[in-house]
């Protein structure tokens, strides 16, 4: 096989506050025939994910920062096209970390073989990363018990449609925040939560949440942080647990944000707050494989993906990300499941 020409994004300069185009740029990669030990994948999916603008920024972190002038990385899915590793020959359908790209050489490290019976994007979302993360993240971090009340920011996105699912599938009460009175009804409609506000209409959040759940919430799923987090430590009870997902609302901050002020709450309330990473749980990968792969054939488990075509389109659905234009998981089609 010839070198094959694949499209691919660069970082071409470090984003100041929100993401604009003109931070990517799109080039085109003559990439050789794999190695001995390599093998040549054609994607079919990527994925796009608020984690990204955090490796945009120099700095050290749990991850290494992206390179400027270099291609971006992120999940991806896609079938194997010419190959010199035995385990991957191929025909086989993978998902891998070199996303943000047509075609990637790969000397199969973090890639794993899916089955192409499945919808190739839900290794992206449901059975992927952000599926994962709401798994481990309410389950091990929130430990949310029958008849108690959880509370999901960022509710109709990728992670916090499942964390609403996962907590009603656990017996929970749940109130959701979503951007738009759409995303209010698909949670309401769709996703069984039992309250919903759109956080940008609904006023003073701390009287909208207690409005709804008089007697306060034990579970806050944070996705969001900021005047988000501030609510939720408002109506927090006693003994409640608060899994720090993500902060969203400080990702492009140009300065450094202001601290909840409220957060003298966590010691009268015993307040639990953990931070967590989705990769510190790649042990519960096989049980959350189980419980998702059942809920799902059980009808329990719905999902919405929010598709991009072609990788010209992936930074302004990355873009879109931070200005809430994505109904579930956000995704890039870069080409046919089969060609
Ligand atoms: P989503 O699919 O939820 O997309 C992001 C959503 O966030 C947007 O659709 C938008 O929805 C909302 N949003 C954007 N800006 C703001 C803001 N300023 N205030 C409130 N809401 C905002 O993304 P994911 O599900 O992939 O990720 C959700 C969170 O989880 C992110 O913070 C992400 O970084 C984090 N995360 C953390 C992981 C970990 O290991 N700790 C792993 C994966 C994700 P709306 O219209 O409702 O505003």
């Amino acid at each position: 096989m010839s070198a094959v020409q694949s499209r691919e994004i660069h970082l071409k300069q470090r984003p100041n506050g929100v993401p604009t185009a003109a931070d990517f740029e799109l080039v085109t990669n003559s990439l050789p025939a794999p190695g001995p030990g390599e093998m040549l994948i054609r994607n079919v999916y990527m994925s796009v994910d608020p984690y990204m603008r955090g490796r945009m920024v120099e700095r050290e972190s749990y991850v290494p920062p992206f390179k400027l002038g270099e291609v971006l990385q992120g999940h991806a899915v896609g079938q194997v096209v010419q190959s010199n590793i035995d385990r991957f020959p191929a025909g086989t359908y993978v998902s891998h970390m070199f996303g943000w790209r047509e075609y990637a050489i790969s000397d199969g490290t973090m890639v794993m073989p899916v089955d192409p019976k499945i919808a190739l994007s839900a290794y992206l979302g449901v059975l992927g990363m952000p599926g994962l993360t709401a798994y481990a993240g309410l389950l091990k971090h929130g430990r949310p018990k029958e008849g108690e009340t959880v509370f999901v920011s960022a509710a109709a996105g990728a992670v916090g449609s499942l964390v609403c699912q996962i907590a009603k599938i656990k017996g929970c009460t749940v109130i959701g925040t979503a951007g738009s009175d759409d995303k209010v009804k698909y949670l309401l409609d769709e996703l069984g939560c039992d309250f919903a506000l759109n956080y940008k209409t609904c006023g003073d959040l701390t009287k909208a949440l207690s409005a709804k759940v008089p007697k306060g919430v034990d579970v806050y799923f944070d996705n969001v942080g900021g005047s988000h987090l501030v609510a939720a430590l408002n109506v927090m009870r006693a003994f409640g647990r608060i899994p720090v997902c993500g902060m969203i609302d400080q990702y492009n901050a140009t300065g450094l944000p202001e601290g909840p002020g409220n957060i003298i709450q966590v010691i009268p309330k015993r307040i639990s707050i953990t931070g967590f990473i989705v990769s510190d749980h790649y042990d519960m990968m096989p049980e959350f494989m189980a419980d998702m792969s059942q809920w799902i054939s059980a009808g329990r488990i719905k999902w919405r993906e929010t598709v991009s075509d072609g990788i010209a389109a992936a930074p302004a659905a990355f873009i879109g990300l931070f200005h809430g234009d994505n109904l579930g998981k956000a995704v890039v089609r870069l080409g046919p499941d089969k060609v």
